[in-house]
This record gives structure tokens, sequence and C-alpha cells, in this order.
């Protein structure tokens, strides 16, 4: 394929992927684990052994992501926290880990009980405070979240990696490749859980690795583990994932557009306090975030509601269309109340995260117009 093609074109043809045998237009699912030698016992694809390190299944939805990340390399893993374990074993034991705070909470809680298991000095800063605290302390890993869940804190990926000689992780689910193609500001890994935007379905658990440096040390690393300790996605997951990536910018401009409309209507209500949005002009991060995001600024935003807890539960509670439910990125449009999955890390009691799908704005309109009177 002509090396000027854009995402659009990548994702309608998944990277070019057909199956070959049948003349098929879509890839067939190989499901096999291990795979033949002739009678001379050569294999008879040099290239498949046994799936713990060999698919076409997954060589194709890896070539999609690749294309789309303009990327040397990329590797999906079983889930984004699988993703994000294979960075972080990369470390030595006494090495120093700068990680954002506030971000996904699952990476929040899984770093700090790794770290502290294999005496790595983790430092967790907010986004305001990471670019001085790269310089302070002398990271060997800086691990940030662009724009953050929940609270949809924008970093300035290409200042942060100027800042710092550290290995820079960025994850960029909330932006997905479509947005943001974070190797080109300066990340040397990008992450992203594929369970969210990329498959956009709710129906595939995955995670994404990518970069530009193949020979680096730590991405080497991460290669030998993951095959040989055996963090693969399957062949059925892989299949799904380039069936679903093919609407992928699609459905990413869709839910943009209908977030952007959302969280202005959202933030011109009398019931509201506050809206979290990259693309609102009122945000903080809007500027930063109109550097690094194009075509859009995602679906995911939170509101602060007037009141209590119990306001802002019997708004969610009154939702008809967004489903109560966690998550993020999917085609269906989802809320969640975060307080009470995450009571103890501050987030406000007041606030709903919201994921906003492809329906019809105006009947994602008129469901928070009654929930919210
Ligand atoms: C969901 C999520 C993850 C974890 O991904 P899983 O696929 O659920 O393991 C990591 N980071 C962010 C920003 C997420 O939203």
């Amino acid at each position: 394929m002509n090396k000027d093609i854009k995402p659009a074109t990548i994702a309608a043809h998944a990277a070019g992927a057909i199956d070959p045998q049948s003349g098929g237009v879509v890839p067939a699912l190989q499901p096999s684990t291990t795979y033949l030698r002739d009678k001379g016992y050569d294999l008879v694809r040099q290239d498949n052994v046994y799936s713990r390190a060999d698919s076409d299944n997954l060589r194709q939805a890896e070539e999609v992501l690749r294309r789309l990340e303009n990327a040397e390399e990329t590797f999906l893993f079983p889930s984004g926290m699988a993703a994000i374990a294979a960075v972080f074993r990369t470390l030595p034991n006494g090495a120093t880990a700068v990680v954002q705070s506030g971000i996904y909470w699952g990476t929040s809680a899984w770093t700090r009980e790794f770290c502290a298991r294999r005496e790595i000095n983790l430092v967790e800063v907010d986004a305001d405070d990471l670019l001085a605290t790269c310089n302070s302390a002398k990271p060997a890993l800086v691990f940030i979240e662009t724009p953050s869940n929940p609270w949809l804190k924008t970093v300035d990926i290409r200042a942060i990696a100027n800042a710092t000689s550290a290995t820079l992780v960025v994850d960029a689910t909330a932006a997905t490749p479509v947005l943001t193609r974070s190797l080109e500001f300066g990340a040397d890994i990008v992450m992203h859980s594929a369970t969210k935007g990329i498959n956009g379905h709710s129906d595939v658990l995955a995670g994404v690795l990518s970069t530009n440096a193949k020979g680096a040390a730590i991405w080497e690393m991460i290669r030998d583990d993951r095959k040989m300790a055996g963090a693969i996605l399957g062949p059925f997951e892989a299949w799904l994932l380039t069936r679903a990536m093919r609407t992928l910018p699609l459905r990413v401009e869709r839910m943009s557009q209908n977030a952007q409309a959302l969280a202005e209507y959202l933030l011109a209500h009398d019931a509201v306090d506050d809206v979290f949005y990259p693309g609102l002009p009122s945000h903080k991060g809007h500027e930063i975030a109109k550097k690094q995001m194009s075509g859009g600024f995602g679906s995911l935003l939170s509101v602060l509601v007037k009141g209590s807890k119990e306001d802002a539960l019997r708004v969610v509670g009154k939702l008809q269309l967004f489903l109560r439910a966690t998550s993020l990125g999917g085609v269906e449009s989802l809320v969640e109340h975060r307080h009470t999955i995450e009571p103890h890390t501050g987030i406000p009691e007041n606030l709903i995260r919201v994921s906003v799908g492809i329906e019809d704005i105006g009947d994602l309109v008129a469901d928070w117009d009654q929930a919210l009177t």
C-alpha cells in the first residue's frame, strides 16, 4: 500500500489483510496453537511455530495498529494492564519511576503494589508537577496518561520528552491513535487499552504497546518477556479487533462530535457545576489538547453536578440511554459514579464520568435533559 495512505483507509482495509487461501476479502480466523513441519522437518511456514509466539491473526491486528500509530513495531497484549505490566517489569530493582497521579485507577493501584514489592522508587506526581519532578528525580521511566481518566488532564508530551532522558511511556487510551500519535511528539512507547475506543464494541479485552525504537534494550526485553512469559492475545480476540478497527476513525469522529456537543450543553446547564473535557475552551488543558489532538477531543468527559453524592446518584439513576457501567470508548454511551468505585482517592462525590457513544446526539442530550430536572 502507498505510504501516504490516510488512517481511515488503512483501517477500512485492515492494512490489507485478506485470506489468500480462499480468496476471501477478510482474513480467516486461524485458532491453531501449533504449526506443521514437512517430511524433511522444515516448518511449512517459517514464521509460524507455536501460537504463544506466532499467529497470523495477531500479526494482522498489530499491523493495523502499527500503521495507525506510525510506529516501527507494535505488540498486542491480553489486556491494557498486561501491556502496562510488561513495561514496568523491565525496570531493575532500585530504579526510580515517575508516574502521573490521578490517572486510571488500575494503573495507580497496580504500580504501587508492584513497585513496593520490587523495591522500585515510585514517585507519583500531578500532571502540573511532572516537568519539575522529571528534572529532580532522575527517573529511568516516566509514565503519563493524556487525556487522563477521569480528570481529563492533558499533558504536553513533547515538553516531557524534552525534559527527560528517561523512557517516556504515554497511555493515550482516551485519545486513541486516531486523535494523537504520541510517538510523533517524542514518546518512546505509546500504550493503549484496546479494550476501549480501539475495539469500541465492549467485547474484547486487549492492550497495545508501540515504539519507534525497535532495537532499544527495554523494547527487546518486552518482546522476549511477552513471548516467554506468555502475555499474548489469542487469535479470536485479535480477529475481532481487526474487524472492529475497520470503523475506528469513523467511530472516533462521531464520538468526538457527540462528546463536544454534550460537553457544551452540560456546561451551560443550571444543574451543573463544571465539565472536564479537553475540547472546551474553558478547560485548563485546551491549548495543549489543540496541539496534540487532531480531529476531535475524544469520547470521555466528566461532569460535576450541583449537590451531593445523592444528587449525582439520582441523576445517574434517571439516565435511560447512558448505561450504568464502567469502561469507555464503546459505541454505546456509559456513565459511572467514580466515587462509589474509588471513594478513597479524592474523586469528588458529585463527579459523573461519561463515555459518549455514536448514538443520535439529540437523543443523548434529551436523556441528560430529563435526568437533570
Ligand atoms: C481501561 C484502561 C486501562 C486498563 O486497560 P484494561 O484493558 O482494562 O486492562 C489503562 N489505562 C486507561 C486509561 C484505561 O482507561
